[in-house]
């Protein structure tokens, strides 16, 4: 029997008073385990069967999976459990409690994304789990925000979820079919100190970045004559000198030297072999000089997400929002649903402009039209014949 469950707003307070940061910084990176735990209560309570997948590397992040509905095919409702960290003392009111202004609902993770499982949640008001005639899966992954580790366990998992997907990261509820891949790497040349007076003494890191330099903006430019996209609104891959260091002393030959770059694809590049041919490109421009080169990626990269312009999931929302589907510039764990031949639409009622900063919010109004958009969407995939 379904039980009664705490209101929509009751449900998103209770989840934003649970930390779930997540951060490639240990300083600021904590558990989802207690945000898992009480999803998990709540889904169970309304008759789905949970499962949790702890990720391997952290004892306390966790994916759920909760499930109800017979057969094949079916709908998936996505998204993360995690939340960036925030900034101490930026906020003006507790980031960990949920807090009402003039119909924005504000806290941490309230745009991004925990507004996304009350919605589902609170769907089951006035719908029926027995009535469900194809699978409803909710899948509530950890460490979006950092390292994508949930998503990766999921796809590297033999989990059957099922033939359609909606993400609900903020898009201000425009459907999303497409956004671009990235990736960040890191370039590091060795040679050899010595005194700046005598070049022979030494082997300099910082000639040897000219060269590579020059090969990488040559890499960029035959990239962008190779692929453009003008769904996007910066059409071509791009490829950004983001940081560089070396040497220490005007009169020392400078033995190393660092450049980290961030390279953002568009659908229909290759993805897996990119580092490959980074590297290559390094080891021709570096090559007889004598320097030691190594390349290495920052993060495990986020391929670029792609679900074909048809898909009934893309249409329906198309239909549901009344909007035209479109792109966006960040990343999401939709290339991993994708990879599962799961077709992927993003939509969600809070706006990316209000995430990852102080005084994040998610406006009232769109909560309710995402609300009726998910009901519609469990009628349309997971009821009737
Ligand atoms: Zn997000």
């Amino acid at each position: 029997m379904a039980a009664q469950l705490p209101t929509l707003v009751q449900m998103l307070s209770q989840l934003i008073a649970i930390p779930s940061m997540s951060s490639v910084d240990p300083r600021f990176d904590c558990g989802n385990r207690a945000m898992v735990e009480c999803l998990a209560d709540w889904f169970s309570d309304l008759g789905f069967q949970t499962e949790l997948m702890p990720l391997r590397h952290h004892p306390d992040k966790l994916n759920l999976i909760a499930r109800s509905g017979p057969g094949g095919g079916g709908l998936v409702l996505s998204g993360h459990t995690d939340t960036v960290p925030y900034d101490e003392g930026a906020w003006s009111t507790d980031p960990f409690t949920l807090t009402e202004r003039d119909g924005k609902l504000y806290g941490l993770g309230a745009a991004d994304m925990k507004n996304f499982f009350p919605l589902i949640l609170a769907a089951f008001g006035t719908l029926d789990l027995r009535a469900l005639t194809r699978p409803l899966v909710i899948l509530a992954t950890a460490d979006e925000e950092s390292s994508m580790a949930g998503i990766r366990a999921v796809a590297a998992s033999s989990e059957r979820l099922g033939r359609y997907a909606l993400i609900g990261e903020p898009t201000a509820l425009k459907p999303v079919y497409m956004h671009k891949g990235v990736t960040l790497e890191s370039i590091r040349l060795r040679g050899r100190s010595g005194h700046a007076s005598n070049p022979r003494l030494g082997n300099n890191a910082i000639d040897g970045m000219y060269r590579v330099l020059g090969a990488l903006i040559e890499w960029r430019g035959e990239l962008q004559a190779a692929y453009a996209d003008h769904d996007f609104e910066v059409p071509e891959p791009t490829l950004n000198l983001g940081n560089i260091h070396g040497g220490d002393s005007p009169n020392r030959i400078c033995a190393e030297c660092e450049i980290q770059i961030d390279i953002r694809t568009l659908p229909g590049m290759p993805f897996d072999s990119l580092h490959q041919a980074l590297v290559e490109r390094v080891e021709r421009a570096v090559a007889g000089s004598g320097l030691f080169f190594e390349v290495r990626p920052l993060v495990a990269g986020i391929g670029a997400m792609k679900t074909d312009r048809d898909s009934a999931i893309v249409q329906s929302l198309e239909r549901l929002t009344g909007l035209r589907a479109g792109t966006v510039s960040f990343a999401t764990e939709g290339p991993f649903l994708n990879a599962l031949g799961i077709e992927t639409v993003v939509c969600g009622p809070a706006d990316i402009a209000q995430a990852h900063q102080p005084d994040e919010y998610v406006d009232g109004a769109r909560l309710l039209s995402m609300q009726s958009i998910i009901k519609a969407l469990i009628a349309e995939y997971c009821l009737g014949g």
